[in-house]
């Protein structure tokens, strides 16, 4: 048995491009087998040497589980980290960096972004007693403005975030936040460890809700974070993942790594689908405005194309004419198109998101966002189009 886990074969190479580590999941072999795919490690605790020490680097299934080893290196590879930890949940993952913090501490973040985050951050993380500027994080004098000197310990950005796409400029947001001795954290969901990579852009952590693109098959719960560097404030989310228990479980770790497999041929996809879309979309005679970062005239457009490569990624919003009765009909119309809420799977979804979000959502009520998802995209236009159209003639 081993010891350690198995490390990459020597000859895989040390400059693969993000594609081929994905693809392999950074080629390890299970050594006792020689099987390419991962066993899954469903053991809740790990046996004790006879000298009473852990050589194995195992105790106890809530702090460590195999199964979470070759995700967790792989994400670590492909954003360019030095670390990455797998959470129950991309909620869990993101409440985590948050609660790895002190009471009094203050953070920004920004006015528009994941709701349920947003909403956590008003209730629970008040209560518990963070103090939360809210800005418009699409705005860097906005967040210069947001942090308090001395009192600011992170900066929290999203990008492109929902529902509305904003991008936030990371690189100038990391400058602020290391010069008032913050952090910065992104939720890089909708990048999808794919277009940008914060960590390289002088981010500290990169969160994700694995749930989405990077398992993209939407069967599982999960989320990571991946830190530039391993030290104290990482310790403390190392801490609370194992005290809060917020693990994933072991058949979901190795669902995700399978997933992972496929994420740069599934999201480049998706990307170029969304981009012929926002394309086509923004000539709709019923269609008011389309929200995608890959749209010259977007304003976060000129940022995006700055910090994303190959691709804006695979989520836009179309505001629809006729207001929120228009687009709820449009959606309760297509047949291709699923109506859910979520986002990064195969199948393309659509979502009057201010339905879900409810009262104090910043998100406009003739909105339906679209998750595009692997399906030929004349085939989601056309399924969109009709949709559209329908609802209008009524
Ligand atoms: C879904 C989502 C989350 C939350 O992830 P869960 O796995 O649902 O907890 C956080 N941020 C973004 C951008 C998301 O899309």
């Amino acid at each position: 048995m081993r010891d350690k886990p198995p490390v990459p074969p020597a000859d895989a190479g040390p400059d693969l491009a993000r594609p081929s580590i994905a693809a392999q999941a950074l080629g390890w072999i299970e050594p006792t087998t020689r099987a390419i795919v991962p066993p899954i490690h469903v053991a809740a605790t790990f046996l004790r040497d006879e000298d009473n020490q852990y050589r194995s680097g195992r105790v106890y299934g809530r702090a460590d589980n195999p199964s979470f080893d070759q995700v967790e290196a792989t994400l670590a590879a492909l954003e360019g980290g030095t670390k990455a930890m797998l959470f129950a949940s991309g909620m869990a993952a993101a409440t985590a960096c948050f609660m790895a913090l002190q009471p009094g501490d203050h953070v920004v973040a920004p006015r528009v972004m994941y709701w349920s985050l947003r909403d956590w951050l008003l209730g629970f993380a008040t209560r518990w007693g963070l103090h939360v500027t809210f800005v418009d994080a699409g705005d860097i004098d906005a967040i210069a403005a947001g942090v308090q000197a001395g009192r600011t310990k992170l900066i929290w950005l999203e990008t492109p975030a929902n529902p509305l796409w904003h991008v936030s400029d990371i690189a100038a947001a990391a400058e602020i936040a290391h010069r008032a001795g913050a952090r910065l954290a992104v939720d890089s969901t909708v990048a999808a460890a794919v277009f940008t990579r914060p960590l390289e852009l002088g981010a500290d952590i990169v969160m994700h809700a694995a749930t989405k693109y990077l398992n993209g098959h939407s069967d599982l719960i999960a989320g990571a974070l991946v830190t530039a560097s391993v030290d104290p404030y990482w310790e403390r989310l190392v801490a609370v993942r194992k005290q809060l228990g917020a693990v994933l479980g072991a058949f979901e770790a190795w669902l995700l790594l399978r997933g992972m497999r496929t994420l740069y041929p599934r999201v480049t996809w998706a990307a170029r689908s969304a981009q012929a879309l926002a394309d086509r979309l923004v000539a709709h005679p019923m269609i008011e405005e389309v929200l995608y970062p890959g749209l010259p005239g977007f304003r976060g457009h000129a940022i995006a194309a700055r910090q994303m490569h190959g691709g804006f990624g695979g989520m836009l919003s179309v505001r629809v004419k006729g207001g929120e009765a228009a687009a709820i009909a449009a959606a309760a119309r297509v047949r291709l198109w699923k109506r859910a809420t979520s986002l990064g799977g195969v199948e393309s979804l659509v979502e009057h998101r201010a339905s879900i979000e409810g009262v104090g959502s910043p998100c406009p009520t003739d909105l339906l966002r679209l998750s595009v998802g692997v399906e030929d995209p004349d085939d989601l236009y056309r399924d969109l189009d009709r949709a559209l159209t329908r609802a209008n003639q009524d």
